[in-house]
Protein backbone atom coordinates (compact mmCIF):
# COMPACT_ATOMS: atom_id res chain seq x y z
CA UNK A 1 0.00 0.00 0.00
CA UNK A 2 1.07 3.80 -0.62
CA UNK A 3 2.45 4.78 2.56
CA UNK A 4 0.80 8.15 2.24
CA UNK A 5 -2.60 5.74 2.09
CA UNK A 6 -1.64 3.83 4.90
CA UNK A 7 -0.98 6.80 7.12
CA UNK A 8 -4.73 7.54 6.57
CA UNK A 9 -5.98 4.66 7.98
CA UNK A 10 -3.69 4.74 10.73
CA UNK A 11 -4.58 8.29 11.59
CA UNK A 12 -8.18 7.03 11.74
CA UNK A 13 -7.56 4.07 13.50
CA UNK A 14 -5.82 5.60 16.18
CA UNK A 15 -7.72 8.66 16.85
CA UNK A 16 -10.73 5.79 17.03
CA UNK A 17 -8.35 3.95 19.99
CA UNK A 18 -7.68 7.18 21.42
CA UNK A 19 -11.38 7.47 22.11
CA UNK A 20 -11.92 4.06 23.03
CA UNK A 21 -9.00 4.37 25.28
CA UNK A 22 -10.62 7.33 26.88
CA UNK A 23 -13.86 5.81 27.60
CA UNK A 24 -13.02 2.20 28.81
CA UNK A 25 -9.74 2.24 30.20
CA UNK A 26 -9.17 3.84 34.23
CA UNK A 27 -5.48 3.45 33.62
CA UNK A 28 -5.41 5.45 30.67
CA UNK A 29 -7.60 8.24 31.75
CA UNK A 30 -5.55 8.73 34.73
CA UNK A 31 -2.63 8.94 33.02
CA UNK A 32 -3.49 11.35 30.71
CA UNK A 33 -5.28 13.46 33.26
CA UNK A 34 -2.49 13.49 35.79
CA UNK A 35 0.08 14.84 32.63
CA UNK A 36 -3.02 17.19 31.85
CA UNK A 37 -3.74 16.53 28.54
CA UNK A 38 -7.59 15.89 27.63
CA UNK A 39 -9.03 14.20 25.02
CA UNK A 40 -8.84 17.12 22.59
CA UNK A 41 -5.35 17.93 22.35
CA UNK A 42 -4.60 14.42 20.64
CA UNK A 43 -5.65 15.73 16.72
CA UNK A 44 -3.73 13.00 14.80
CA UNK A 45 -0.50 10.72 14.72
CA UNK A 46 2.16 14.16 14.82
CA UNK A 47 0.86 14.54 18.54
CA UNK A 48 1.67 11.14 19.17
CA UNK A 49 4.78 12.12 21.09
CA UNK A 50 2.82 14.53 23.47
CA UNK A 51 1.06 11.02 25.21
CA UNK A 52 3.50 9.84 28.01
CA UNK A 53 5.26 6.14 27.94
CA UNK A 54 3.75 3.31 28.78
CA UNK A 55 5.90 0.69 30.98
CA UNK A 56 5.52 -2.49 31.77
CA UNK A 57 5.73 -1.86 35.39
CA UNK A 58 3.18 -0.05 35.22
CA UNK A 59 0.85 -2.39 33.81
CA UNK A 60 1.99 -5.27 36.67
CA UNK A 61 1.11 -2.49 39.39
CA UNK A 62 -2.06 -2.09 37.67
CA UNK A 63 -2.92 -5.62 37.62
CA UNK A 64 -1.94 -6.20 41.20
CA UNK A 65 -4.09 -2.57 42.45
CA UNK A 66 -7.37 -3.88 39.83
CA UNK A 67 -7.20 -7.29 39.44
CA UNK A 68 -7.78 -9.82 37.45
CA UNK A 69 -6.05 -7.91 34.31
CA UNK A 70 -5.57 -4.07 35.76
CA UNK A 71 -6.87 -0.49 35.14
CA UNK A 72 -5.56 -0.62 31.82
CA UNK A 73 -7.55 -3.53 30.59
CA UNK A 74 -10.65 -1.88 28.87
CA UNK A 75 -12.98 -4.85 28.00
CA UNK A 76 -15.41 -6.33 30.33
CA UNK A 77 -13.80 -10.13 31.45
CA UNK A 78 -17.57 -11.33 29.46
CA UNK A 79 -16.16 -10.45 26.27
CA UNK A 80 -12.26 -11.97 27.34
CA UNK A 81 -11.78 -15.53 25.66
CA UNK A 82 -8.37 -16.40 26.68
CA UNK A 83 -5.65 -14.93 29.01
CA UNK A 84 -1.96 -15.42 27.90
CA UNK A 85 1.04 -14.54 30.25
CA UNK A 86 4.34 -12.75 29.78
CA UNK A 87 7.42 -14.91 30.30
CA UNK A 88 8.23 -12.72 33.85
CA UNK A 89 11.74 -12.94 33.54
CA UNK A 90 11.99 -9.29 35.05
CA UNK A 91 9.28 -9.78 37.81
CA UNK A 92 5.88 -11.24 38.39
CA UNK A 93 4.11 -12.40 35.41
CA UNK A 94 1.88 -10.22 34.26
CA UNK A 95 -2.26 -11.61 32.18
CA UNK A 96 -2.80 -10.22 28.89
CA UNK A 97 -6.50 -10.48 28.27
CA UNK A 98 -7.58 -11.05 24.69
CA UNK A 99 -11.30 -10.48 22.78
CA UNK A 100 -13.00 -12.39 19.92
CA UNK A 101 -11.80 -9.20 17.96
CA UNK A 102 -8.18 -9.17 19.44
CA UNK A 103 -7.36 -12.71 18.59
CA UNK A 104 -8.70 -12.17 14.69
CA UNK A 105 -6.10 -9.31 14.85
CA UNK A 106 -3.14 -11.53 16.39
CA UNK A 107 -4.13 -14.28 13.93
CA UNK A 108 -4.16 -11.64 11.19
CA UNK A 109 -0.57 -10.25 11.98
CA UNK A 110 1.50 -13.30 12.99
CA UNK A 111 -0.28 -15.19 9.72
CA UNK A 112 1.65 -12.25 8.19
CA UNK A 113 5.31 -12.40 10.17
CA UNK A 114 5.26 -15.84 9.40
CA UNK A 115 4.31 -15.80 5.51
CA UNK A 116 6.63 -13.52 5.29
CA UNK A 117 9.05 -15.89 6.99
CA UNK A 118 8.51 -18.53 4.44
CA UNK A 119 5.55 -20.60 5.89
CA UNK A 120 3.24 -21.55 3.11
CA UNK A 121 0.04 -23.91 2.53
CA UNK A 122 1.81 -27.35 2.37
CA UNK A 123 3.81 -26.69 4.71
CA UNK A 124 4.48 -29.28 7.86
CA UNK A 125 5.64 -27.24 10.80
CA UNK A 126 7.40 -28.91 14.09
CA UNK A 127 5.88 -26.62 16.63
CA UNK A 128 8.98 -27.10 19.17
CA UNK A 129 8.09 -23.75 21.46
CA UNK A 130 5.48 -23.80 24.33
CA UNK A 131 2.16 -24.26 24.40
CA UNK A 132 0.97 -22.96 27.86
CA UNK A 133 0.99 -19.03 28.51
CA UNK A 134 3.17 -18.43 26.05
CA UNK A 135 2.26 -16.18 23.23
CA UNK A 136 4.34 -17.66 20.82
CA UNK A 137 2.43 -20.84 21.22
CA UNK A 138 -1.66 -21.04 20.62
CA UNK A 139 -1.27 -17.79 18.75
CA UNK A 140 1.01 -19.29 16.47
CA UNK A 141 -1.21 -22.26 16.16
CA UNK A 142 -4.12 -20.15 14.96
CA UNK A 143 -1.98 -18.52 12.28
CA UNK A 144 -0.04 -21.62 11.20
CA UNK A 145 -3.38 -23.10 10.21
CA UNK A 146 -4.93 -19.79 9.27
CA UNK A 147 -2.14 -19.79 6.41
CA UNK A 148 -3.00 -23.45 5.77
CA UNK A 149 0.07 -24.90 6.90
CA UNK A 150 -0.11 -27.64 9.42
CA UNK A 151 0.60 -27.51 12.59
CA UNK A 152 1.98 -29.88 14.71
CA UNK A 153 2.04 -29.44 18.76
CA UNK A 154 5.29 -30.80 20.46
CA UNK A 155 6.11 -28.07 22.75
CA UNK A 156 9.24 -28.41 24.75
CA UNK A 157 11.24 -30.99 26.78
CA UNK A 158 10.63 -33.96 23.56
CA UNK A 159 13.58 -33.66 21.48
CA UNK A 160 13.12 -37.21 21.12
CA UNK A 161 9.57 -36.96 19.78
CA UNK A 162 10.42 -34.38 17.76
CA UNK A 163 13.32 -36.32 16.08
CA UNK A 164 10.74 -39.16 15.80
CA UNK A 165 7.81 -37.01 14.51
CA UNK A 166 9.99 -35.33 11.58
CA UNK A 167 11.06 -38.63 10.17
CA UNK A 168 7.43 -39.93 10.28
CA UNK A 169 5.55 -36.94 9.22
CA UNK A 170 8.10 -35.91 6.50
CA UNK A 171 7.88 -32.23 8.68
CA UNK A 172 9.82 -29.62 6.32
CA UNK A 173 9.65 -27.10 9.01
CA UNK A 174 10.62 -26.32 12.46
CA UNK A 175 9.39 -23.24 14.67
CA UNK A 176 11.63 -22.68 17.49
CA UNK A 177 13.44 -20.35 19.27
CA UNK A 178 17.46 -19.92 17.63
CA UNK A 179 18.53 -21.50 21.16
CA UNK A 180 16.24 -24.80 20.70
CA UNK A 181 17.72 -25.39 17.20
CA UNK A 182 20.69 -25.17 17.91
CA UNK A 183 20.62 -27.85 20.49
CA UNK A 184 18.48 -29.77 18.59
CA UNK A 185 21.56 -30.20 16.10
CA UNK A 186 24.03 -31.00 18.64
CA UNK A 187 21.07 -33.73 20.38
CA UNK A 188 20.63 -35.58 16.76
CA UNK A 189 24.58 -35.49 16.14
CA UNK A 190 25.14 -37.01 19.75
CA UNK A 191 22.37 -39.10 20.42
CA UNK A 192 21.19 -40.74 16.95
CA UNK A 193 24.95 -40.40 15.46
CA UNK A 194 23.01 -38.12 12.83
CA UNK A 195 23.73 -35.37 10.29
CA UNK A 196 20.57 -32.77 11.37
CA UNK A 197 20.34 -32.32 8.09
CA UNK A 198 18.92 -35.63 7.60
CA UNK A 199 15.92 -34.76 9.52
CA UNK A 200 14.33 -33.28 6.15
CA UNK A 201 13.91 -29.21 7.64
CA UNK A 202 14.02 -27.13 5.04
CA UNK A 203 13.22 -24.08 6.67
CA UNK A 204 13.50 -22.90 10.00
CA UNK A 205 11.08 -20.18 11.63
CA UNK A 206 12.22 -18.66 14.62
CA UNK A 207 12.10 -16.12 17.09
CA UNK A 208 11.57 -15.00 20.20
CA UNK A 209 15.34 -13.98 21.47
CA UNK A 210 17.91 -12.14 18.84
CA UNK A 211 19.84 -15.25 18.03
CA UNK A 212 18.06 -15.50 14.77
CA UNK A 213 19.78 -12.38 13.26
CA UNK A 214 23.10 -12.97 14.79
CA UNK A 215 25.01 -13.81 11.48
CA UNK A 216 27.17 -16.84 12.81
CA UNK A 217 24.35 -18.88 14.42
CA UNK A 218 22.25 -18.22 11.61
CA UNK A 219 24.98 -19.41 9.69
CA UNK A 220 25.46 -22.44 11.79
CA UNK A 221 21.62 -23.04 11.97
CA UNK A 222 21.33 -23.11 8.11
CA UNK A 223 24.14 -25.14 7.86
CA UNK A 224 23.57 -27.91 10.42
CA UNK A 225 20.12 -28.49 9.13
CA UNK A 226 20.28 -26.91 5.39
CA UNK A 227 17.19 -24.67 5.52
CA UNK A 228 16.99 -21.11 4.94
CA UNK A 229 16.72 -19.25 8.56
CA UNK A 230 13.69 -16.11 9.10
CA UNK A 231 13.34 -14.74 12.40
CA UNK A 232 10.83 -13.13 13.66
CA UNK A 233 9.94 -10.52 16.74
CA UNK A 234 7.08 -10.22 18.41
CA UNK A 235 5.86 -8.90 22.70
CA UNK A 236 3.90 -10.58 24.53
CA UNK A 237 1.68 -7.43 25.26
CA UNK A 238 1.41 -6.00 21.41
CA UNK A 239 0.91 -8.92 19.45
CA UNK A 240 2.91 -12.52 19.32
CA UNK A 241 4.74 -11.70 15.75
CA UNK A 242 4.40 -8.51 14.66
CA UNK A 243 8.13 -8.65 12.38
CA UNK A 244 8.89 -11.20 9.90
CA UNK A 245 12.27 -11.91 7.58
CA UNK A 246 11.86 -12.63 4.26
CA UNK A 247 13.94 -14.75 2.02
CA UNK A 248 16.02 -12.08 1.50
CA UNK A 249 17.43 -11.83 5.16
CA UNK A 250 18.09 -8.23 4.89
CA UNK A 251 15.94 -7.45 8.29
CA UNK A 252 12.64 -8.75 10.07
CA UNK A 253 9.65 -6.71 7.97
CA UNK A 254 6.74 -5.05 10.01
CA UNK A 255 3.68 -6.86 9.31
CA UNK A 256 1.15 -5.04 11.73
CA UNK A 257 0.21 -2.31 9.26
CA UNK A 258 -3.05 -1.14 10.56
CA UNK A 259 -2.66 -2.59 14.04
CA UNK A 260 0.14 -1.19 15.27
CA UNK A 261 1.80 2.21 15.35
CA UNK A 262 5.76 2.10 15.68
CA UNK A 263 7.80 4.81 16.87
CA UNK A 264 11.91 4.64 17.29
CA UNK A 265 13.13 6.56 20.33
CA UNK A 266 16.69 7.30 22.21
CA UNK A 267 16.61 5.28 24.97
CA UNK A 268 17.98 7.94 27.65
CA UNK A 269 16.06 10.94 26.51
CA UNK A 270 12.60 9.43 24.65
CA UNK A 271 13.14 11.64 21.98
CA UNK A 272 11.48 10.65 19.09
CA UNK A 273 14.01 9.22 16.08
CA UNK A 274 13.60 9.59 12.28
CA UNK A 275 12.76 6.08 10.56
CA UNK A 276 16.09 5.72 8.21
CA UNK A 277 18.29 3.05 6.81
CA UNK A 278 20.28 2.67 10.02
CA UNK A 279 19.08 4.23 12.42
CA UNK A 280 18.88 2.71 16.08
CA UNK A 281 17.10 3.55 18.74
CA UNK A 282 14.11 1.83 21.20
CA UNK A 283 10.92 0.46 19.84
CA UNK A 284 8.08 1.67 21.04
CA UNK A 285 4.24 0.61 20.42
CA UNK A 286 0.68 2.00 20.21
CA UNK A 287 -1.95 -0.24 19.47
CA UNK A 288 -4.77 1.07 17.53
CA UNK A 289 -7.43 -1.61 17.31
CA UNK A 290 -7.08 -3.54 20.35
CA UNK A 291 -10.23 -3.76 23.22
CA UNK A 292 -8.82 -5.67 26.11
CA UNK A 293 -5.63 -4.56 26.93
CA UNK A 294 -4.52 -1.16 24.70
CA UNK A 295 -1.27 0.12 25.01
CA UNK A 296 -0.52 3.56 24.32
CA UNK A 297 3.36 4.19 23.68
CA UNK A 298 4.37 1.37 24.97
CA UNK A 299 8.51 0.71 25.59
CA UNK A 300 9.21 -2.07 24.76
CA UNK A 301 12.99 -1.87 25.66
CA UNK A 302 13.94 -3.76 22.76
CA UNK A 303 17.06 -2.35 20.89
CA UNK A 304 16.64 -2.11 17.09
CA UNK A 305 18.48 -0.69 13.99
CA UNK A 306 16.06 -0.13 10.91
CA UNK A 307 15.77 0.37 7.41
CA UNK A 308 13.83 1.59 5.14
CA UNK A 309 14.92 1.47 1.54
CA UNK A 310 13.04 -1.26 -0.72
CA UNK A 311 13.34 -5.01 0.04
CA UNK A 312 14.07 -6.98 -3.13
CA UNK A 313 11.03 -8.71 -1.97
CA UNK A 314 8.44 -5.95 -2.91
CA UNK A 315 7.23 -5.62 0.84
CA UNK A 316 7.29 -1.83 1.40
CA UNK A 317 7.36 -2.13 5.48
CA UNK A 318 10.36 -1.00 6.75
CA UNK A 319 12.51 -3.79 8.05
CA UNK A 320 14.40 -4.03 11.24
CA UNK A 321 17.20 -6.11 13.60
CA UNK A 322 17.02 -6.51 17.24
CA UNK A 323 20.13 -5.63 18.70
CA UNK A 324 18.95 -6.69 22.25
CA UNK A 325 17.24 -5.94 25.30
CA UNK A 326 17.66 -2.49 26.81
CA UNK A 327 17.56 -4.22 30.42
CA UNK A 328 20.27 -6.61 29.21
CA UNK A 329 22.26 -4.11 28.01
CA UNK A 330 25.94 -3.91 29.75
CA UNK A 331 27.70 -0.94 29.47
CA UNK A 332 32.09 -1.13 29.93
CA UNK A 333 33.47 2.16 30.41
CA UNK A 334 30.89 4.21 28.44
CA UNK A 335 30.59 1.33 25.84
CA UNK A 336 27.46 -0.36 25.67
CA UNK A 337 27.68 -4.15 24.87
CA UNK A 338 24.51 -6.31 24.34
CA UNK A 339 25.33 -9.90 25.24
CA UNK A 340 23.72 -11.44 22.21
CA UNK A 341 26.99 -9.14 20.49
CA UNK A 342 29.33 -11.14 22.56
CA UNK A 343 27.54 -14.13 21.64
CA UNK A 344 28.03 -13.29 18.20
CA UNK A 345 32.03 -12.75 18.65
CA UNK A 346 31.92 -16.48 20.42
CA UNK A 347 30.16 -18.14 17.80
CA UNK A 348 32.53 -16.47 15.12
CA UNK A 349 34.80 -18.88 16.53
CA UNK A 350 33.10 -22.23 15.70
CA UNK A 351 34.38 -24.74 14.92
CA UNK A 352 36.64 -24.08 17.76
CA UNK A 353 34.45 -22.91 20.37
CA UNK A 354 31.05 -24.89 20.76
CA UNK A 355 29.60 -20.99 20.48
CA UNK A 356 28.03 -21.82 24.04
CA UNK A 357 29.38 -18.82 26.25
CA UNK A 358 28.22 -17.10 29.60
CA UNK A 359 28.45 -13.68 30.92
CA UNK A 360 29.62 -13.67 34.47
CA UNK A 361 28.33 -10.31 36.40
CA UNK A 362 30.03 -10.09 39.97
CA UNK A 363 27.43 -7.15 41.00
CA UNK A 364 24.11 -5.62 39.39
CA UNK A 365 25.03 -3.72 35.98
CA UNK A 366 24.57 -2.10 33.74
CA UNK A 367 27.31 -0.55 34.69
CA UNK A 368 30.53 -3.52 34.92
CA UNK A 369 34.22 -2.77 35.69
CA UNK A 370 36.38 -4.57 32.57
CA UNK A 371 37.60 -7.00 31.82
CA UNK A 372 34.18 -8.58 31.89
CA UNK A 373 34.30 -12.30 32.63
CA UNK A 374 33.04 -14.21 30.05
CA UNK A 375 33.14 -18.43 29.76
CA UNK A 376 33.53 -20.07 26.49
CA UNK A 377 33.05 -23.83 25.72
CA UNK A 378 35.91 -24.76 23.49
CA UNK A 379 35.37 -27.64 20.65
CA UNK A 380 36.22 -31.06 20.81
CA UNK A 381 40.05 -31.89 20.15
CA UNK A 382 41.31 -28.27 20.46
CA UNK A 383 44.45 -28.23 22.46
CA UNK A 384 45.68 -24.78 22.34
CA UNK A 385 43.29 -23.29 24.81
CA UNK A 386 45.87 -19.87 25.51
CA UNK A 387 45.98 -18.88 22.09
CA UNK A 388 41.88 -19.37 21.72
CA UNK A 389 41.21 -17.03 25.05
CA UNK A 390 43.98 -14.54 23.71
CA UNK A 391 42.13 -14.66 20.15
CA UNK A 392 38.73 -14.04 21.42
CA UNK A 393 39.50 -11.34 23.93
CA UNK A 394 41.40 -9.66 20.91
CA UNK A 395 38.39 -10.03 18.76
CA UNK A 396 35.98 -8.95 21.40
CA UNK A 397 38.53 -5.73 22.04
CA UNK A 398 38.39 -4.85 17.89
CA UNK A 399 34.95 -5.54 17.33
CA UNK A 400 32.86 -4.34 20.63
CA UNK A 401 35.24 -2.00 22.15
CA UNK A 402 35.82 -3.50 25.78
CA UNK A 403 38.06 -5.64 27.57
CA UNK A 404 36.91 -9.71 28.42
CA UNK A 405 38.56 -11.81 30.73
CA UNK A 406 37.90 -14.77 28.73
CA UNK A 407 38.02 -18.62 30.59
CA UNK A 408 37.58 -21.47 28.27
CA UNK A 409 35.75 -24.35 29.75
CA UNK A 410 35.48 -27.28 28.61
CA UNK A 411 32.24 -28.14 25.26
CA UNK A 412 29.36 -29.26 27.02
CA UNK A 413 29.57 -27.80 30.70
CA UNK A 414 27.88 -24.42 29.92
CA UNK A 415 23.53 -24.71 30.12
CA UNK A 416 21.40 -25.75 27.27
CA UNK A 417 18.19 -23.46 26.52
CA UNK A 418 15.27 -24.85 24.64
CA UNK A 419 13.67 -21.95 25.47
CA UNK A 420 15.51 -19.11 25.34
CA UNK A 421 19.14 -18.95 26.08
CA UNK A 422 20.45 -17.01 28.99
CA UNK A 423 23.69 -15.40 28.05
CA UNK A 424 24.37 -13.73 31.73
CA UNK A 425 24.86 -15.24 35.05
CA UNK A 426 24.20 -13.21 37.96
CA UNK A 427 26.82 -14.14 40.91
CA UNK A 428 25.49 -11.71 43.19
CA UNK A 429 22.62 -13.90 44.75
CA UNK A 430 19.86 -13.04 42.47
CA UNK A 431 19.29 -16.30 41.11
ZN1 LIG B 1 11.84 -8.48 2.00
Amino acid sequence: MDPGELRRIQEEKFLKQLDYVFEKSLFYRKKFETCGLAKGDIKGLADLPKLPFTEKDELRKSQEEYPPLGAHSAAPMEHVIRIHSSSGTTGVPTFIGITRHDRDIWTEITARSLFAKGLRKGDIVIHAVGLTFFVGGLPVKDATEYIGATFVPIGTGASDRVVLTTKMLRANALHSTPSYALYLAEFVRKKYGMNPAELGFRKAVVGAEPGGGVPSIRKKIQEEFGCLLCEGLGNSDAAPIIFGECQYQQGMHFCAQEYIVCELIHPDTGDVIEFSDGAEGELVYTLIDRECCPLMRFRTHDRVVVWTSPCPCGRTSFRLRCIGRTDDMLIALGVNVFPSAVRDVIASFIPRTTGEMLILLDRPGPNVEPPLKVQVEYAQGIEDLQRLKKEIEEELRQRLLFRADIQVVPPGTLPRYEMKAKLVKRLYGEE
